[in-house]
């Protein structure tokens, strides 16, 4: 039998890598995907266009694993230099594949075009390699062994790259032992205080491994069962009692925090499931967006379908912006009078919240409206903080059509594009509380006022 996969080395190739240019993102998705059946990557190498360079790396990538996969490097320019390292590195002769040449010029004829000639080379393998076939672009991809070790050359663009992986590789891995991996995402909480809450859970020597990570707000708990196996009992009924057993102690934990439906894999961002519960309400929301400047917006209409539960809604930037466009009482900016609250304040937060819902519920003729309306107004930085009010500040106002409202201060760190991240998030955070009926302190929450 064939040895089986356990280690795995990524090499991406290119200039553009190496020179900061772009960013390698593909080694990110390979590694998530390895590892998730089964086989450890142990390094990743990044390499520029030079074919001794990728030859050398390809050979010491196979000596330390038993699987390599490399992208990049296999267009028809003279900075295409993958093929003629993978032959130099596993000791053969470029051939002209036929089949391959076929797929190429098709791919060309099947748009109406003539194949140039330059992409000719693309349809050039070592000696005893395989092409891949690329649905999605001109590129073959190519598999040759070098060593004991199996080695897959995939294409740069990810959208190439990634089906051909699937196709390709996927199918071929021989893990050396089955993982399964469950999320459950939260909200609210810190990363810290979700370790805190999930104790024992966490221990190194659990299996399931329980882990964390953490953005802008939203903390993941992802379960990873292991069973080192020769006989890859795929599917096995260990692993979903195991996980379903973590999940479950992992939500006791966890409480209204917690924001994955239950049952799935808990892939879902938290704008999908905050439409959702709308959606299975019949209810829709709008959005009075400040310092976020539409990051509401655009997290929400990132999800297919979003039109059936998020009506639309304003970037009321300046302060005349808010009172023209969701009725924001001038009196209530400083500018007007001493002593008046200010842009960032509750009032005009909630003025911002209440005038969206008004407004919306008017364009939209009366009852057809919006059920919910969320306003974010805060000092994103890095000018324009105080002593009262430091960069940071941001006030969160959720208000709904049946009369509650949820009005609260937060003091984010990090920077400009984190406070806007965070708030933005923050936001739908609080309608998600609102509409699962649950009530919680959130993260950097600092003071409250509401009904
Ligand atoms: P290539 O196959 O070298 O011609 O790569 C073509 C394009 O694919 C590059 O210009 C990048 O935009 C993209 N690309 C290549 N390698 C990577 C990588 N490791 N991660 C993300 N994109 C990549
Ligand atoms: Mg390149």
């Amino acid at each position: 039998m064939a040895q089986t996969h356990s280690r795995a080395v990524i090499v991406s190739i290119g200039d553009e890598l190496v020179l900061g240019q772009s960013l390698d993102t593909n080694s990110k998705w390979l590694s998530e995907r390895l590892l998730d059946r089964g086989a450890a990557v142990i390094r990743h190498v990044t390499v520029a266009d030079d074919v001794e360079a990728i030859a050398s790396e390809i050979g010491r990538a196979a000596a330390d694993a038993e699987l390599v996969v490399a992208t990049g490097g296999l267009g028809p320019t003279m900075d295409d230099l993958t093929r003629a390292a993978l032959a130099r590195a596993m000791g053969r002769e470029l051939v002209e594949d036929a089949e391959a040449l076929a797929q190429v010029r098709a791919w060309f004829e099947s748009r109406g075009r003539v194949m140039p000639e330059p992409n000719r080379v693309q349809a050039l393998r070592p000696a005893g390699a395989v092409c891949l076939e690329n649905t999605a672009g001109t590129a073959p991809g190519l598999r040759g062994a070098v060593g004991g070790a199996d080695v897959f050359c995939l294409p740069g663009p990810p959208r190439e790259m990634r089906p051909m992986f699937e196709r390709f590789v996927l199918p071929a891995l021989r893990p050396a032992r089955e993982v399964r991996t469950r999320l459950v995402r939260t909200f609210g909480l810190g990363e810290s205080r979700v370790a805190e809450l999930l104790g024992d859970l966490m221990r190194r020597d659990r299996n399931p491994l329980v882990g964390t990570t953490a953005s802008a707000g939203v903390v993941t708990v992802r379960m990873r069962w292991e069973l080192d196996s020769a006989e890859h009992l795929h599917g096995s009924p260990a692993a979903k009692a195991a996980l379903d057993e973590a999940d479950r102690l992992v939500r006791a934990a966890l409480g209204a925090a917690v924001f994955t439906p239950e049952g799935g894999d808990g892939e879902q961002e938290l704008a999908t499931v905050v439409l959702h519960l709308l959606k299975a309400r019949r209810e829709r929301f709008a959005v009075a967006e400040s310092c976020t400047g539409g990051l509401i917006g655009a997290l929400v209409t990132a999800v297919p379908g979003s039109s059936a539960a998020f009506a639309g809604g304003w970037i009321t930037y300046t302060n005349a912006m808010k009172a023209a466009e969701v009725g924001v009482p001038r009196e209530m900016f400083t500018e007007a009078r001493a002593g008046a609250p200010g842009a960032v304040s509750r009032e005009v937060a909630r003025a911002m919240a209440e005038g969206a819902l008004l407004r919306a519920a008017h364009e939209l003729g009366g009852t057809s409206g919006v059920d919910h309306a969320l306003a974010v107004t805060g000092i994103a930085g890095p000018e324009g903080g105080s002593e009262a009010k430091p960069v940071g500040t941001v006030w969160i106002c959720r208000a709904s059509r049946e009369g509650s409202m949820d009005c609260r201060r937060f003091l984010f760190g990090g920077g400009r594009e984190s406070v806007r991240e965070w708030a933005a998030a923050t936001a739908l955070g609080m309608l998600r509380l609102k509409l699962a009926g649950e009530d919680l302190k959130l993260h950097s929450e600092q003071e409250r006022w509401g009904e």
